[in-house]
């Protein structure tokens, strides 16, 4: 794989404590172009069905209710093998478990309150941008 996008979400527990512009800093030291980007308040529907996957999770519910909780910010982040690039920036789901160094392991609160979501894989990835952003929003 070669240059290709990801979606990223800046959770509502870093909407919260400011960490926004710490977290791009990560981003872009990696070497991946933030190409778009809005900050938007998901509806209850809007974070349902992205998390449609999820459903029969038992997280489901409290992860819906925390992903309304709060502002979010939505990226689209560009790069070479940006999906598994951005991947390894964030850190592992659980923080106690993020190598040091990556957003997780700096920023999370917990294992729900992980700070960022990235897709993970290039299918997921197209169908994610495509959840939030027209074609005419990216600019590289
Ligand atoms: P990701 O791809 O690393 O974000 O992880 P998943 O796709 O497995 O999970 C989606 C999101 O659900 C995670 O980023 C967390 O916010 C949340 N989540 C995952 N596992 C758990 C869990 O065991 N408990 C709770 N409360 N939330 C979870």
């Amino acid at each position: 794989m070669s240059n290709e996008c990801t979606l990223s979400i800046i959770k509502p527990d870093a909407t919260r404590r400011n960490l926004t512009g710490a977290i791009n800093k990560k981003i872009e030291d990696a070497g991946l172009h933030i190409v778009a980007q809005k900050r938007l308040r998901l509806t209850d529907d809007q974070a349902k069905k992205f998390y449609d996957v999820h459903k029969e999770r038992p997280f489901y519910k409290d992860l819906v209710k925390f992903m309304t909780s709060g502002p979010v910010v939505v990226q689209v982040l560009e790069g070479k093998d940006a999906v598994a690039l951005y991947r390894k920036v964030m850190g592992a789901t659980n923080p106690a478990n993020a190598e040091a160094g990556t957003i997780r392991a700096e920023f999370a609160e917990s294992i729900e309150a992980n700070s960022v979501h990235g897709s993970d894989s290039t299918d997921n990835a197209k169908r994610e941008v495509g959840f939030f952003f027209s074609e005419t929003e990216l600019v590289g």
